[in-house]
């Protein structure tokens, strides 16, 4: 990312000193179109030799800013004789109460000599040396003079600030900022304009196909790191069930298509998490799992022929094996990913309990938004569906689940009645599975044949976020379920809506009363 040139526009001329140090000439400059604070510009003229600013020094405001409380901070650049000084910008807080008006990083006059040992040809041919090998750069062109203070007042120095051009050894642009030091010709420090950081790849996944990732540029390696996501990382396990490392590659464009590219189930992970993240941000409100803003780390590639996926809230991570290539495929396909993150929301919110009725919900909780999330994306090579794990079957059944008939699966309970305590959390979960199709879609119950009208995906998505995060406990089981769907239907649409109705009908027609 290109960081923006800072263009500084003079639009009134130097503010005459008034205050109680009269030597500190205060430049009214804006870049950003902000008043100059008149506030700020006594502050330091009454207390600037707190900064050690004395008649040697110019400061021009940058910017202004008001914040949420009316509280006002206005931000300086500091030159010494008309040098800029980097690192001697600070920060004027007009109304601390407890009189701390500035921050700083250097507070001390500047002893530095005017006048440089080496020149200007001897500065830049110091810095042609220091220059990365890594990289491809041309003679350096540019050099200035400048007070180098970016290390305080530990390394206060007349320097020459040299700027190459080129490009680093992924191809990535390069404007590199070398300070030399005017005296000694030692390089004291090197930035580059050019920053990296969140940046845009593409990936081939095997269950997604082609689609974009949010990756991070870390020098001249990039890495599956969702930046925009909470920063969410994709690892590779390496078939090992501890450690595992973060992928990272040269280019920014990830895996094939095929399971034999290790990054291809890096992409689909990595797709699947922001995809999840989307959902429940955009449509739930929700920011990440915690809803703290953090993302989670998904792992790969974990252990060897491993055939299941799962959240574990003590990494805070999801886990998918690469399947056994008999039975399954890599379990990285997006319902699966929705599903497992979808676990860690359930345990930052109503925490439903992994047995009996309470397990049953918790699993539905995740088949429901696994789908929703599927619905979300999209994606061509994967639409949504009411099936659970469609993608990653290879013989057998064509999906693990069936939310459209539960009982498709030879194991998973459409109905109450067929509910026995010890019922495997997977095929309870039928129950609650079989309430959201018939409340979003209509239909059905294949063992009741009562039928349903249904009120569309997205209200009944939104009900049971509400009644999860709202209504549900550790221990809610399937009739308590009734009524903290029927509460949130009542809180979102009101008592006598078709919605409440519909809610009530849908646990009846699954034989939950
Ligand atoms: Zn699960």
């Amino acid at each position: 990312m290109r960081k923006s040139l800072q263009l500084s526009v003079v639009f009134a001329a130097l503010v005459p000193a008034c205050g109680g140090n009269d030597q500190i000439a205060v430049e009214a400059v804006s870049d950003d179109g902000q008043e100059v604070s008149a506030q700020a510009v006594s502050l330091i003229q009454l207390r600037g030799e707190q900064l050690g600013l004395d008649r040697n020094d110019v400061v021009r405001q940058r910017s202004r800013l008001v914040d949420e409380l009316g509280h006002e901070h206005v931000r300086f650049e500091r030159l010494y004789r008309g040098l800029p000084v980097h690192g001697g910008d600070f920060i004027v807080h007009t109304q601390a109460r407890d009189g701390e008006n500035f921050s700083a990083m250097l507070a001390s006059s500047i002893p530095v000599s005017q006048r440089p040992t080496l020149t200007p040809s001897e500065a830049q041919a110091a810095a042609q040396k220091s220059l990365p090998s890594s990289g491809e750069y041309s003679m350096a062109a540019d050099s200035r003079l400048a007070v180098y203070a970016l290390d305080g007042d530990s390394d206060l120095a007349l320097a020459y600030e040299v700027v190459s051009h080129g490009t680093q050894a992924d191809g990535t642009p390069s404007i590199l900022h070398t300070f030399i030091d005017a005296s000694s010709g030692r390089p004291l420090r090197a930035y580059d304009e050019i920053e990296t950081g969140a940046v845009t790849g593409t990936g081939k996944g095997i269950h997604n196909g082609s689609v974009q990732l949010g990756t991070n540029q870390n020098g001249t390696k990039y890495e599956l790191i969702d930046v925009a996501h909470g920063s969410s990382p994709t690892i590779n396990m390496a078939n090992k069930t501890s450690g595992g490392s973060v992928f990272s590659q040269a280019t920014n464009a990830w895996g094939d298509g095929t399971a034999a590219n290790l990054a291809s189930a890096g992409v689909d992970a990595h797709y699947g998490a922001s995809k999840t993240w989307d959902y429940f941000k955009n449509i739930h409100g929700r920011n990440g799992i915690a809803n703290d803003g953090k993302g989670a780390q998904s792992r790969v590639h974990y252990s060897s022929k491993y055939n299941n996926a799962y959240w574990s809230d003590s990494c805070f991570c999801m886990t998918y094996g690469d399947g056994d290539g008999v039975n399954l495929r890599p379990l990285v396909a997006i319902d699966v990913a929705g599903h497992e993150m979808s676990h860690g929301i359930t345990s930052r919110t109503a925490k439903l309990v992994y047995s009996a009725e309470s397990g049953g919900l918790n699993e539905a909780t995740s088949d429901i938004f696994g789908t929703a999330v599927e619905f979300y994306a999209a994606n061509g090579s994967d639409p949504g569906d009411y099936l659970i794990g469609e993608k990653i079957m290879i013989t057998g059944k064509p999906f693990l689940r069936n939310m459209m008939d539960p009982t498709a699966d030879g194991r998973s309970l459409d109905h109450y009645s067929k509910y026995k305590s010890g019922v495997d959390v997977h095929y309870s979960s039928g129950i609650a599975n079989n309430f959201f199709y018939l409340l979003s879609e209509g239909g059905k119950n294949k063992t009741s044949a009562k039928t349903v009208t249904g009120i569309s995906r997205a209200k009944a998505e939104k009900i049971w976020y509400r009644a999860l995060t709202v209504y549900m406990t550790s221990s809610t089981n399937f009739k308590a379920a009734r009524t903290a769907t029927l509460n949130a239907a009542k809180d979102l649409y009101g008592a006598t809506g078709a919605e409440y109705a519909a809610v009530g009908n849908a646990w009846t027609a699954v034989g939950v009363n």
